[in-house]
């Protein structure tokens, strides 16, 4: 009973908070996913391509560059060789709208997280006020799989059905991502994984597939702020990789730190932490006491910023 009523004080704010298209999103949640447990892809494979209507990056960080401003949130329902939605099945309807409930709870947690360093930050991410912001996908091939393989298939569809443009115009918006959602069950065992520019120089469209189920439980939005936030520039807490070292990973399960990128907990409300260290690492500010502390990596922003770095 607690957790329905946690429920529906979540989704009232949501709706307060929520407003025309082109405003501010939106709210927050717990469980214990770990984000994505795999590594992320480390391919640098090419992504150039030379067809016409490609929007021109400028080099600054991929499709989203720091958290910061306005993002345009696309949300595309795919089916693939394995998973796929039935539009009039009743049960995976009321989970495709779950979808876009936890997506405006992660929103939201992050514009008022991300508030405490900048007052210009929103999120514009509700498909039913803003119809153009919803795709609905086929693919043949095996998208949910534990590897990168399928990046530049997902990536050029994005590139051929999505005029990302003309989206960050209308919205005038800085920044742009897109959210695969596969339909997926509890027996999955694939956790969400985010495609970002730290993957490598050549992830240039930065999306995350998102997973309805996996390892028992439903997704829950603090995965969704977990994913969203590598696309800022976070990374992983809870492996060592090119910017976070063993002993920090060490220390971080030795105190169980709540920190988002560290792990993702159930429930509707997330109670995860964003931290100072989470805030360097997406750009909102220019240094960090645990970074020094732990010498760890620097941000993309502060390495990359505004370059396009050559694979
Ligand atoms: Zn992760």
């Amino acid at each position: 009973m607690k957790r329905i009523t946690a429920f529906f004080i979540t989704l009232f704010i949501l709706l307060s908070v929520l407003s025309a298209c082109g405003q501010t999103a939106d709210v927050t949640s717990d469980f214990s996913v770990a984000g994505d447990s795999s590594s992320e892809i480390t391919s640098d494979s090419a992504t150039e391509s030379d067809s016409g209507t490609e929007r021109t990056y400028d080099g600054s960080l991929g499709s989203a560059g720091k958290l910061n401003g306005k993002t345009v949130v696309v949300s595309i329902y795919a089916d693939d060789s394995t998973t796929s939605w039935d539009k009039d099945d009743t049960s995976d309807n009321a989970r495709l709208e779950s979808t876009l409930l936890y997506l405006k709870i992660a929103a939201y947690w992050l514009t008022s997280n991300a508030g405490q360093y900048t007052d210009d930050v929103s999120f514009v991410c509700d498909w039913k006020q803003c119809p153009d912001l919803r795709y609905d996908a086929e693919f043949s091939e095996t998208l949910v799989r534990p590897d990168g393989e399928m990046y530049q298939v997902q990536r050029q569809y994005i590139v051929d059905n999505i005029d990302s443009d003309g989206l960050l115009d209308k919205y005038g918006a800085e920044n742009i991502i897109y959210l695969y959602f596969f339909n997926t069950d509890f027996s999955n065992e694939f956790t969400p994984r985010t495609f970002d520019y730290g993957c490598g120089p050549g992830i240039d469209i930065e999306y995350v597939n998102m997973y309805t189920g996996a390892c028992d439980f439903f997704t829950p939005p603090a995965s969704y702020a977990h994913e969203m936030m590598h696309t800022f520039g976070a990374p992983d807490l809870y492996y060592a990789n090119n910017v976070i070292s063993q002993s920090y990973v060490d220390y971080c399960e030795s105190i169980t730190s709540g920190d988002i990128m560290f792990s993702t907990y159930l429930g509707e409300h997330i109670s995860n932490e964003f931290t100072e260290l989470d805030a360097y690492y997406v750009g909102l500010t220019d240094s960090s006491e645990t970074v020094e502390a732990w010498d760890l990596g620097l941000s993309e922003h502060e390495l990359y910023g505004g370059e396009w770095v050559e694979g």
